[in-house]
């Protein structure tokens, strides 16, 4: 009893020093469970730092998902397949995570409504649970972000900067068209990123309407060009989930014809 005594003061203090403080928790814990069930020291090993690790990476995943600057933390789960049961698969293979590890990029076309934001921000939540850095923000606060890094001279240092994170959301790709400045400063966002770091972009239009919102159809060729190399295109279909049952199906933005991509 005094030998254990001993060997949990000097937990203590080895804990303190590896900033661990929960494997002294699990270890005392776990040791009653270990000597009832004769586990192996190894295994007995493996069971206290498997608490820490996982402890860990659910606090970082927290953290990581609050800097992240979602508008509204959705998941995978809480979306509704009947309403979109065509893209089920391929959003389900998207949700392994494993286009992040490949800096491949996932593309949300659809009419307003139809779960873009909601989809780009599930599998921005998965990013963070796997450990990826993830930041979040419409294509208009993307382009005043880069154009106040152009302004004070620290465009390419921004950019380094920004590939350091696996994964970038680029929301409402298209709602306001861009002046020429701000479609050059998002040309080098994806430039920047492609093949290094994953993007994730909704739009609530068709590629082919892509050169008006640059204001130039060269721009948006080569953009296009970049974003489609490696990416997953989802195009998204239906009437608004937000108008559901209010009759409203028909408003001009839903209908189908102008989600058709036209790659
Ligand atoms: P979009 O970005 O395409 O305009 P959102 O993703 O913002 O649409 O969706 C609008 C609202 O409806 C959000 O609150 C979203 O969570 C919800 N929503 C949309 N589609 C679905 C769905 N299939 N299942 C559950 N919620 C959905
Ligand atoms: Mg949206």
């Amino acid at each position: 009893m005094a030998k254990q005594t001993e060997a949990v003061k000097q937990l203590t203090y080895l804990a303190g020093a590896l900033k661990a403080p929960r494997i002294l928790e699990a270890a005392e814990r776990l040791a009653e469970q270990a000597r009832t069930a004769s586990w192996s020291f190894e295994d007995y090993l493996a069971a206290v730092l498997e608490r820490e690790v996982s402890a860990r990476n659910a606090s970082g995943a927290r953290l990581r998902i609050r800097a992240a600057g979602f508008p509204a933390v959705k998941t995978i789960e809480d979306f509704d397949w009947d309403q979109q049961p065509t893209v089920r698969q391929q959003v389900a293979q998207l949700a392994s995570g494993a286009f992040l590890h490949e800096a491949r990029n996932v593309v949300l076309l659809g009419p307003p409504g139809t779960g873009k934001t909601h989809l780009a921000t599930a599998l921005g939540v998965i990013a963070a649970q796997q450990g990826h850095r993830v930041l979040f923000a419409t294509a208009t606060e993307w382009v005043t972000r880069l154009s106040d890094a152009h302004r004070q001279g620290r465009l390419e240092q921004e950019l380094a900067r920004l590939r350091r994170y696996g994964l970038i959301i680029v929301d409402e790709v298209g709602y306001l068209p861009f002046e020429q400045d701000s479609a050059n400063l998002f040309f080098q966002l994806v430039s920047s990123r492609y093949e290094h770091a994953s993007l994730i972009l909704t739009s609530n239009l068709p590629f082919s309407g892509w050169g008006t919102v640059f204001g130039d159809q060269v721009v948006a060729a080569a953009m296009i060009d970049r974003i489609v190399h490696h990416a997953d295109v989802i195009t998204l279909k239906g009437a608004s989930y937000r108008l559901r049952g209010h009759g409203l199906d028909s408003l001009p933005s839903t209908r189908p014809d102008i989600t058709d991509p036209a790659d």
